[in-house]
């Protein structure tokens, strides 16, 4: 394990990510299998902010993007999945458990149902392909729905990935890929050498490159030595979560009920999330959003009521003010935004990796990120 901790001496590289989320390590393995020599920063334990505390929804069309270019971004992530995930496994040998079963959105009442409906018919239009249940067929797909259930929309082709499987996937794929990987890194800023980036400074010194990329999630703002009209709008929203031990296979879809979302993952955890609460850089798991979302599950599957709470936790996603992604140059030479991505991050980490690597490695400029 190639693995280090922040003992690093000053050494020139190609590229320096700063950041060992999902966005960032799949940024570094991009850029590795691209001949990049790349090297990731890390104040903490790779992998362990929003995208360990993540869902791993991979859910463009269940999202109801509004946003044209967003939601085609967003799609067009979803179409990679398969060859990304198939990249970190032969690369790392760690499955990430990727399943593109569908997911249902479940309606209680007839208004809900009419909702799905109106959805079915957007769908349709965009050429995506989905079923809708009904009562009988949505109980046959999913016992352990309230019997009352008014009907389902399954959409096809969306799913999940187990995003704590991805993260070490990604980190055995980057460091076999050559990588190096700083974690525990402290006092880390970037330094600036007139208008141009020309690396990253740590308690152990400076290490340059030509090109850093802030991938810092819900902490892109906080990186000392940025000028001030670099500096990414990026505020964290607090998310929590909680999970239960069902039975194998009890639940077999991703499923969205009114109040929370339905994650079963492979090892019998069943996710259930998640709050949204704009409370600052605040990780505290509240009785009364436990409450929430043990209320929307329960209403929608009250036997789930019968299994043991495994686990609660919180995490902070990075939000825009417009919830848009930061994904390009800025107007400081050499200095790259991956940032941002709010709900989507699991979702828009291989398309992120690759607009990044595609600027690092395609000599044609383009135009820097602009926001308000
Ligand atoms: C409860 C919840 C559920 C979610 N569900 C889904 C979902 O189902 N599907 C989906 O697509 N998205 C989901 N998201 C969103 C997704 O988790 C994020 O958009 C994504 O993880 C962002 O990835 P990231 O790598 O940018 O951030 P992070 O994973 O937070 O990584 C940022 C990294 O930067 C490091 N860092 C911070 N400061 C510094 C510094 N000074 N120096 C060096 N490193 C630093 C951090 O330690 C961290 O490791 C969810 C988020 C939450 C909170």
């Amino acid at each position: 394990m190639t693995q280090r901790t922040a003992t690093d001496q000053a050494q020139g590289g190609d590229a320096i990510v700063i950041g060992a989320g999902l966005i960032g390590l799949s940024i570094a393995f991009e850029l590795a299998r691209r001949g990049v020599d790349v090297r990731v920063i890390e104040s903490g334990e790779a992998g362990h902010g929003a995208s360990w505390a993540a869902a791993g929804m991979l859910a463009p069309l269940t999202e109801q993007l509004v946003e044209p270019t967003f939601r085609k971004l967003c799609e067009d992530a979803l179409a990679m999945y398969p060859e990304f995930v198939a990249h970190v496994r032969e690369a790392g040998g760690v499955d990430p458990q990727l399943h593109l079963n569908g997911i249902a959105t479940i309606a209680f009442d007839d208004a809900q149902m009419e909702r799905l409906l109106l959805r079915s018919h957007v769908l349709q239009e965009r050429g995506h392909a989905y079923t809708l249940l009904d009562p009988m067929q949505t109980l046959a797909m999913e016992p352990v729905l309230d019997k009352h259930v008014r009907g389902a929309l399954l959409v096809h082709g969306e799913g999940q990935v187990n995003n704590r499987r991805l993260g070490p996937a990604l980190l055995a794929a980057c460091e076999r890929s050559g990588v190096t990987i700083s974690t525990a890194a402290h006092d880390v800023a970037l330094v600036v050498n007139g208008r141009r980036a020309i690396g990253v400074r740590t308690e152990t010194g400076l290490v340059t490159a030509k090109i850093v990329i802030n991938a810092m999630g819900a902490w892109a703002s906080q990186l000392p030595g940025v000028p001030s009209d670099c500096v990414p709008p990026v505020r964290p929203i607090c998310g929590q979560m909680l999970a239960l031990t069902l039975p194998h296979q009890l639940v077999q879809h991703t499923m969205w009920v009114p109040g929370a979302y339905l994650v079963p993952k492979d090892d019998g955890q069943l996710l259930i999330g998640a709050t949204s609460e704009d409370v600052g850089f605040q990780t505290r798991v509240t009785a009364q959003g436990v409450h929430a979302l043990l209320h929307g599950a329960l209403a929608a599957a009250p036997k789930l009521g019968e299994f043991t709470i495994s686990e609660t936790w919180a995490g902070l996603r990075p939000a825009t003010p417009d919830e848009l992604p930061l994904i390009g140059r800025t107007a400081l030479d050499g200095y790259l935004l991956a940032v941002g991505h709010y709900r989507n991050g699991i979702l828009l980490a291989p398309i992120t990796a690759q607009m990044i690597a595609d600027l690092v490695t395609k000599a044609e400029g383009a135009a820097p990120l602009e926001w308000k």
